[in-house]
């Protein structure tokens, strides 16, 4: 509970109106789109500007309550779970799109603008702002820039930490730091932009984003290709990059996620196949149709069954629709979905696919696979119950395995969704004690009393690393 003092100082400085402690508001920000993390706030305050933010975060510092700035708490990785109790930070009122700059190509905004409507608002002048998380109708920029998020199109454009240019931050101690400017050029000291992208509020708070945009490309292609064999779709993403191709979109799908996907979307997704490659290219028009002949002969080339290519944007848009949904198609399944994050170079795919297919099996779980395979990144997602603590002990270990698999094979724990207090025990398998110990200097640096999002990113325990025989 906060202290009486306390609570006097954060409604002086937000007013009643914008201060909750009572049970039920409390327990709305309990928990976010992780499943099995809850974890009562004390209080829930939402500042309207940045200076509310910089006397928030002072009385805090001072007192050494925590802090949770939450979007709209979609992330997988009970990032913004309090599991320490303290004040959860909302910026409802702090979702303003500032500035449209269409002679330097930015976009300025506060951080609780939806992502959906900032692509719109950029698209209305023909501009373009790639990284579109599946969750963008929902999800916050703030939230997108603390998550480094990635989405559909980021093997040709990347993810979000490639678009953010200057931020405007509060630190711990309450002071306002800008970084970066709308420059396409900045050498001048350390890039503390990068530094708090993906920090997971974990080290500041971000009140202000100017963001970089292309020009809208003329034209896109996109097709589905579908395959018998696993194996064979795997391949086919590394050869499409090994022949020099770099489409926008290179989404896998197997069979069992194909199969909720089109029971919950019901556009006409083959059902009898064992996986599709969802692609698609954009750009001048001429570009598009020799890129996606020459990708359909790749895949010809590794056995694709059949190719079919969207005739019209609405087809296309279902299939792109259809994609997004595979979470919340899972997630229909059973009471308990987690999904996961595991990420390999893209030319161990086929590997990867392969080792959770076995481990699937080992552990006689339902996961459903699909993910950005172009970026090497799945989401193997397992549809469970939590009540059942005897499953749930085998999905645990099935998960552990499979990170194991992927930094066996070069590559990490999470791609897109961020460590938070989920992963934070296998953060140690990636970086080593040494990596570790570093990100906590860091951390010490900026947020000497650790209120900031305590409990994320760092675990008191790592987990031990089993050795698995196969
Ligand atoms: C159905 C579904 C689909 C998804 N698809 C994708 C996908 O395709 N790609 C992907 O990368 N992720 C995806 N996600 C995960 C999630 O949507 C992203 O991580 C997203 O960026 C979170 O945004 P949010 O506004 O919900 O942030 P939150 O979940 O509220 O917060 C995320 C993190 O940011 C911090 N934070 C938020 N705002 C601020 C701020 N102003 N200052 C400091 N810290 C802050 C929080 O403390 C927390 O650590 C998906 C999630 C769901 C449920």
């Amino acid at each position: 509970m906060l202290s009486k003092e306390v609570k006097e100082k954060l409604i002086s400085i937000v007013t009643t109106e914008n201060f909750a402690d009572s049970k039920t508001e409390r327990l709305v920000y309990s928990y976010d789109a992780t499943p099995n993390f809850q974890s009562m706030p004390d209080a829930v305050v939402s500042p309207r500007n940045t200076m509310e933010v910089a006397e928030i975060l002072k009385v805090c510092n001072e007192y050494k309550v925590p802090i949770v700035p939450r979007g709209s708490g979609t992330n997988l990785c009970a990032g913004t779970c309090p599991t320490e109790g303290g004040i959860v930070l909302l910026f409802k009122h702090m979702h303003n799109i500032l500035e449209i700059d269409e002679e330097n190509l930015t976009i300025t905004v506060q951080p609780g603008v939806i992502t959906l409507d900032l692509i719109q608002a950029v698209e209305a002048k023909g501009l373009f702002y790639p990284p579109d998380p599946s969750s963008m109708k929902i999800s916050t920029i703030g939230g997108n820039i603390n998550e480094n998020s990635g989405g559909l199109r980021g093997l040709k454009y990347g993810v979000t930490r490639d678009y953010v240019i200057a931020l405007e931050v509060v630190l711990p101690n309450g002071d306002i730091v800008r970084t970066g400017g709308k420059l396409a050029k900045d050498v001048a000291g350390y890039d503390l932009t990068r530094l708090f992208v993906g920090s997971e509020g974990t080290l500041c708070v971000i009140t202000e984003a100017t963001l970089k945009l292309i020009p809208m490309p003329e034209t896109r292609k996109t097709m589905l290709v579908h395959y018998q064999d696993l194996n064979a779709a795997a391949k086919s993403v590394s050869k499409i990059i090994a022949n020099k191709i770099i489409p926008t979109t290179l989404e896998f799908l197997d069979q069992p996620t194909l199969k909720v996907v089109e029971d919950f979307a019901q556009i006409g997704l083959p059902t009898n196949v064992e996986a599709v490659l969802l692609i698609e290219q954009d750009g001048p028009l001429e570009v598009v149709e020799r890129d996606i002949s020459k990708m359909a002969e790749v895949c010809k080339s590794e056995q694709a069954v059949s190719i079919q290519i969207a005739a019209t944007e609405a087809e296309a848009d279902a299939l792109r629709t259809a994609r997004r949904a595979a979470l919340s198609a899972v997630a229909r399944l059973k009471p308990t979905t987690i999904l996961e994050d595991a990420t390999v170079p893209r030319s161990e795919i086929a590997n990867m696919v392969k080792a959770i297919n076995e481990i699937t099996e080992k552990y006689q779980l339902t996961i459903c696979t699909f993910g950005h395979a172009g970026d090497g990144n799945l989401h193997p997602t397992c549809a469970t119950d939590a009540r059942n603590h005897e499953e749930m002990e085998r999905v645990e270990k099935a998960f552990a395995e499979i990170f194991e698999k992927a930094i066996e094979l070069g590559g990490t724990i999470t791609g897109e969704h961020g460590v938070g207090a989920m992963k934070a025990p296998y953060l140690e398998w990636k970086l080593k004690k040494e990596g570790i110990a570093a990100m906590r200097g860091i951390k010490l640096a900026f947020d000497p009393n650790n209120i900031m999002n305590p409990g994320k990113v760092f675990a008191k325990d790592s987990k031990k690393r089993v050795v698995v025989t196969r």
